[in-house]
């Protein structure tokens, strides 16, 4: 079977079906098969079913069906149905499912209790919300391996006291082992993004650490409000000041400490010391 990911077969495609990609849905193809090939081979593995949100034209797919038990990819767009049924047609062990992901009942899908894997080149509009459904879902996952903006996959990896340590960083460190794989320059995209990519990896840990993660979630964004300002002054406005002060003392905080100076050891002290009975 042809690969898809490449220059000539993705404009025959495109041509073929009158298609241009869609800004309003994240619509950028891969177009380099050895990308393809990488993700593809690192994400799966034969015992696992994958599950790709937006399998586009098939190009990423294609090499997921090689490399998994069975695929399982939700498209949104109506007019990629077709095309995909001529491009993946051959490949016994894939699923298209026209549903847009994000209102996908997860609880009723047919993998709801099998461990799975999950690997995509994500639309980039709504990458946060997809991942975080799949954070707070109750779904087996093994492993998620995702294709996204570069500087998002800094956010999620980014260690305390850099520029690019927040929140999110810390909830999501909580619960994941976060790698990156690799870094993709905008070449391989047709069209091509104003963005530089990587392929990110989150992990489950296997020890949960906090006894209620939304309580540790919400606390973990109360301290980072505002950025510039004190933990004390963005906590105050939620908890009783005596009860600060304590969990300073505690901990032996300085006064003048800000949540990007917290790492997640840290934080998950300050939570069991605020919310202790
Ligand atoms: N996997 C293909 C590739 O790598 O060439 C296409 C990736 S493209 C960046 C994102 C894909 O996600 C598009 O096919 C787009 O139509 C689809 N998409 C966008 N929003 C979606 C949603 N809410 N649910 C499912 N698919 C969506």
């Amino acid at each position: 079977m042809k690969d898809i990911a490449t220059v000539s077969r993705t404009n025959e495609i495109l041509d073929k079906y009158n298609l241009k990609a869609k800004k309003k849905f994240g619509q950028n193809f891969l177009i380099d098969a050895n990308t393809v090939e990488k993700i593809a081979k690192n994400a799966c593995d034969k015992d696992h079913i994958t599950i790709e949100i937006g399998p586009g034209i098939g190009s990423l797919t294609q090499k997921l069906a090689k490399y998994s038990k069975e695929v399982i990819s939700y498209e949104i767009d109506s007019s990629l149905i077709p095309v995909l049924k001529e491009t993946l047609g051959d490949l016994d062990n894939v699923t298209v499912i026209e549903e847009d992901f994000l209102n996908t009942d997860l609880g009723k899908a047919s993998y709801h209790d099998e461990e799975i894997v999950v690997a995509a080149n994500l639309p980039y509009y709504i990458t946060t919300p997809i991942l975080f459904k799949l954070f707070e879902s109750d779904l087996k996952i093994k492993c998620i391996s995702v294709m996204v903006q570069k500087e998002v996959a800094d956010r999620f990896k980014a260690s305390v006291n850099s520029k690019d340590y927040n929140a999110l960083s810390v909830i999501v460190q909580h619960s994941y082992d976060v790698s990156i794989l690799m870094n993709i320059s905008k070449n391989v995209f047709n069209p091509k993004p104003n963005v530089d990519s990587a392929v990110i990896v989150f992990k489950p840990k296997t020890k949960k650490y906090v006894k209620d993660e939304k309580e540790f979630y919400e606390m973990v964004k109360m301290a980072f409000t505002q950025r510039r300002k004190t933990l004390f002054n963005n906590l105050k406005e939620h908890f009783d000041n005596e009860k600060i002060k304590k969990m300073y003392e505690t901990l032996g905080l300085k006064d003048s400490i800000r949540a990007q100076e917290i790492d997640l050891d840290t934080f998950i002290r300050i939570y069991e010391v605020l919310y202790e009975d």
